[in-house]
């Protein structure tokens, strides 16, 4: 113990009362040190824990990505059943008959362009089923795209023309036959699928084409075989069938084409559609490379056992063009351009855009 008379000394009571209140900060101190390393703990633990959820949400979120990525597929899958159904639905209203509008079509520069102007051109078509054909080993997604957007009853195909039988680029254009190995495809496609159907009708409407609405009109009334005129055809202004006089139009008595007017029938394919039950009872009619050039139109017409005479002449007895034979122009375009496009590679993604092709 500290001898009384020390603590009646002033500063000594000073020191002691120093001592004490320092004594009594340092264990406060301590105190608060302990109680943070405390807090700390539960905080290390809070974020472990949290750190555990974020890593359940992750996983959570990755599997629903994932469910809905399957998802997707599925509505396009349903999309694409309820299209093939609905379009191979028995015809309830028969006095609009469905046109089957056979497309084929190739790679090129305005390949893109020419099938969105048709498919514009299309989707003003009621009742109508578009079965476009590439000339390519596999469906394309430009293609399929435009189809996808122009809300009509459609068949996608492949079937590419045999190397021999292709022309090159650099080929001038009118060699060989075109679109025979696609317009097949499709006729096959049609014997295998609408075998039941009773009524329709089936035209082989090019790509480059330009079809006024009235020709869908025209096709409609076909019982066997209707023929039109077509413009811009054969070297004329108009091809078209000559009717007699005097029997009301409706027989055929001569055609006025210039190019190979020997042909059975010396039309463009843009000139005729025909019944589908000519199409369906006729197997064998289909277009072949071993036909003469000109004669694929003549061919499978005799071969759906028609006669040029007996045709039925529409268009308002054939006084009107409804169809053009009109052909977009090839680009001119430089040798390096020509090599990307036949090599289908090199595009920027703006060109590929323009072109139809994948980026
Ligand atoms: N076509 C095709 N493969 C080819 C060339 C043409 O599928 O190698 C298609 C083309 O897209 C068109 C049809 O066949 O829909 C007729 O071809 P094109 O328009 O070039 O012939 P033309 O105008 O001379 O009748
Ligand atoms: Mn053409």
């Amino acid at each position: 113990m500290i001898p009384s008379r020390l603590l009646e000394k002033w500063w000594l009571r000073a020191f002691i009362a120093l001592v004490v209140f320092f004594i009594w900060q340092i264990c406060y101190a301590i105190n608060r040190v302990q109680g943070l390393e405390e807090e700390k703990t539960v905080l290390q633990a809070t974020i472990e824990v949290l750190k555990r959820k974020s890593d359940v949400l992750r996983t959570e979120i990755h599997e629903k990505e994932r469910a809905l990525t399957r998802l997707d597929g599925r509505i396009e899958e349903i999309d694409t059943q309820i299209r093939d159904h609905i379009s191979l639905l028995p015809r309830v209203n028969r006095s609009t008959p469905y046109i089957y509008f056979i497309t084929p079509t190739h790679f090129r520069a305005a390949q893109k362009a020419d099938l969105t102007r048709l498919s514009y051109t299309l989707s003003h078509v009621p009742n109508l089923h578009w079965i476009v054909v590439e000339d390519s080993d596999k469906l394309t997604s430009s293609v399929a795209e435009i189809l996808k957007s122009s809300r009509l009853p459609y068949t996608h195909l492949n079937a590419r023309t045999p190397k021999d039988q292709k022309m090159k680029y650099t080929d001038p254009n009118w060699t060989l036959p075109r679109g025979v190995e696609q317009r097949n495809s499709a006729l096959l496609w049609i014997r295998n699928q609408l075998a039941g159907v009773r009524s329709g009708v089936v035209y082989f409407g090019d790509d480059d084409n330009t079809y006024d609405l009235k020709v869908f009109g025209e096709m409609r009334k076909v019982q066997k075989a209707g023929v039109w005129p077509v413009g811009i055809v054969g070297g004329m202004f108009v091809e078209t069938p000559i009717l007699a006089k005097n029997d009301q139009g409706r027989s055929i008595i001569d055609f006025n084409a210039v190019w190979k007017r020997e042909r059975p029938f010396p039309i463009d394919m843009a000139a005729f559609a025909v019944n589908i039950t000519l199409i369906l009872q006729n197997p064998n009619a289909m277009f072949s490379f071993d036909v003469p050039r000109g004669y694929q139109e003549s061919t499978f017409l005799e071969k759906v056992g028609i006669h040029r005479y007996n045709m039925e002449p529409l268009a308002e007895k054939c006084s009107k063009v409804y169809v053009w034979h009109t052909r977009t122009e090839k680009s001119k375009l430089s040798k390096d351009l020509i090599e990307k496009l036949t090599k289908k590679t090199g595009f920027n993604q703006l060109e590929a855009d323009a072109l139809g092709v994948e980026f």
